[in-house]
């Protein structure tokens, strides 16, 4: 049996290879850039009036008493400062006005009139005026060319305002890969009907989707019953059109849990069955020749849920978040496997600390609705105490 590391290894040495295509830019956030992102021009592509206010040349202006010639606004081709010891009026946004290089605050001057003329007395002491003040210097940012986002990192909104900047309305992103999502097992019914005594509603496939949802990625799930002949066909029909398979049950030491010798007959290379860890132990990991990836996981709710925040999401999210917490009491556990916990995480002095909820085992899924993640404690130890810090697989 391997270990959580090992089994972390081997899932992302053996991730889907994604191709690439081509979405709307609001469509890619979430998503993976699959090309690099140049600026268009200069940031900022011309100098800009960084404050609204008075624009002048610094050397050649008359500080005592600034007369106004003229107003720049946003959105305004460029002016010219025809005389050089006086001011324009400039607003936030605008382009400099040629000849200018300083721009003075409305807080720092007043405007007073004298018959036709405007003028600006200034209000503050002049040796706070700094040569280019208040002015944003184009290419002063980035330069025309540079590459502003790298391939291979993952869209966000702040991404998406750049590629709005430079104009990019149709961007690369890596293909989500096809999911199939597959529950297995007979006393599963789906959640409109009405179980019999000896019945449950499939939760595994719901959550998982859920889970897919919410990071943009969709799945079409199936059911099948714990029969040699049905497993066998239907799972060599969903492997033929689909690039990932999620299973949920049927991977442990029951008389029914064909899934595992199933796969192998299916010609596919099992990586690893069986992980030392709890809840969770029974997941096997494998691959097709085609390098279609699939995860049986154990079908108890929580063991599913645990294998898929810790080993699917990672691949799928092409990242890992390395979160700790500190554990608020002791926990004895004396198996040589990873024990992960479900815990409620809280602040306390700004340290995250993490309660623990034993509940009843792997089947009680309940609990997770109390918790926000699972407490990492490693196989190597057999106490934990209160105030030492662990691993955190993070899901809310
Ligand atoms: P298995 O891994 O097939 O032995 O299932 C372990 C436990 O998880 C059993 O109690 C199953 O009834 C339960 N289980 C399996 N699949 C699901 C599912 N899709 N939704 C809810 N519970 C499930
Ligand atoms: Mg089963």
């Amino acid at each position: 049996m391997i270990s959580v590391e090992e089994a972390l290894k081997i899932v992302l040495a053996n991730q889907h290879e994604t191709t690439v295509s081509e979405v709307p830019l609001l469509s890619s956030v979430g998503r993976i850039l699959a090309e690099n992102i140049y600026a268009d021009r200069d940031f900022p592509p011309f100098n800009r009036v960084a404050m609204d206010g008075l624009a002048f040349c610094f050397n050649e202006v008359d500080l005592q008493k600034i007369v106004l010639e003229n107003i720049q606004f946003a959105g305004e081709a460029q002016k010219t400062l025809q005389d050089t010891s006086k001011g324009i009026e400039v607003m936030t946004g605008a382009i400099l006005p040629l000849g200018c290089d300083t721009v003075l605050r409305y807080e720092d001057f007043n405007i007073q009139q004298d018959g036709e003329k405007k003028f600006a007395s200034i209000s503050i002491p002049s040796e706070e005026i700094k040569k280019g003040q208040n002015v944003h210097l184009q290419g002063s940012d980035r330069k025309a060319k540079e590459v502003l986002l790298q391939k291979g990192i993952k869209i966000s909104p702040a991404e998406i305002a750049v590629m709005a900047t430079v104009g990019k309305s149709i961007v690369k992103v890596q293909s989500t890969p096809k999911i199939a999502l597959i529950s297995t097992g007979d006393e599963l019914v789906d959640i409109e009907e009405t179980p019999l005594a000896y019945q449950i509603r499939t939760s595994n496939a719901y959550m998982l989707a859920a889970a897919l949802q919410q990071i943009g990625v969709e799945a079409t799930t199936f059911h099948l019953i714990d029969e040699e002949k049905v497993l066998y066909q239907k799972l060599k029909e969903i492997i033929h059109s689909y690039d990932i398979l999620l299973l949920s049950g049927g991977v442990s030491a029951g008389k029914k849990d064909f899934v595992p010798a199933i796969l192998t007959d299916l010609g596919l290379e099992k990586l690893f069955h069986k992980v030392a860890q709890k809840p969770g132990k029974p997941m096997w990991f494998g691959k097709t020749k085609a390098g279609k990836i699939i995860f049986a996981l154990p079908g108890n709710p929580v063991s599913t849920f645990l294998c898929f925040c810790k080993y699917v999401l990672p691949t799928l999210k092409a990242e890992i978040k390395h979160e700790e917490v500190i554990l608020d009491r002791d926990i004895i556990f004396k198996p040589d496997l990873t024990y992960f916990v479900p815990v409620k995480t809280y602040f306390e002095a700004g340290k995250m600390m993490a309660k623990p909820f034993l509940g009843s085992g792997s089947a009680d899924f309940a609990n997770l609705t109390d918790c926000d993640g699972f407490v990492e404690l490693p196989a190597e130890k057999q106490v934990f105490k209160a105030g030492e810090v662990f691993g955190f697989v993070r899901f809310r």
